[in-house]
């Protein structure tokens, strides 16, 4: 069975990983898939965030990265896949999570979307956090895999605040 795990992992976080790692026990293929849009302005670009995850992904060896444009449903029948994989953190999540799930299932009813409850240690943890963290010049080692550090510290550094 494949699983799509959409998101905009901009950037991936060790939540995230956690959530791909268990999925890749769970499922024959975990497709990781970084959705490309246009109505966000992302820290970094598609092809950056693809190979964040292709490089903190290398040790998992069913795992595909990719990206789409436009709806999940469609993208996941291209990729035949019968199940979309997301994370839960905290109770806010649930509310646009199950909207997106029932309407997912409105457009196609063959999908199904598979909740990973977070990991404990990363329930606070999310993309958002990370970027404010280091645009302020403290440390993220223990939150993103290590490239993802590596590249927070240089775009930080390249555009410092005023
Ligand atoms: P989106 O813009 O689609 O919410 P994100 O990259 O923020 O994209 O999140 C992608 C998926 O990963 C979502 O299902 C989100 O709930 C889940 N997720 C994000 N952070 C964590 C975390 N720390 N633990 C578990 N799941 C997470």
């Amino acid at each position: 069975m494949i699983a799509i795990y959409p998101g905009s992992f901009d950037p991936i976080t060790l939540g995230h990983l956690d959530i791909i790692e268990r999925g890749c026990k769970l499922f024959d293929q975990v497709i990781v898939a970084v959705l490309r849009n246009p109505s966000k302005s992302p820290l970094f670009t598609v092809q950056k965030r693809i190979e964040q995850i292709r490089l903190s992904t290398q040790h998992l060896t069913n795992v595909e990265v990719d990206s789409f444009i436009g709806l999940t449903v469609e993208y996941a029948k291209l990729k035949k896949a019968q199940v979309l994989l997301r994370g839960l953190r905290v109770l806010s999540d649930f509310e646009g999570e199950l909207q997106m799930a029932h309407t997912n299932k409105t457009l196609w009813h063959e999908i199904e979307t598979v909740f990973l409850a977070t990991s404990n240690e990363y329930s606070f943890l999310s993309s958002s956090v990370v970027k404010e963290v280091a645009k302020f010049g403290g440390s993220v080692a223990h939150l993103v895999p290590q490239q993802v550090a590596l590249d927070l510290c240089q775009c930080y550094t390249e555009t410092p605040l005023e």
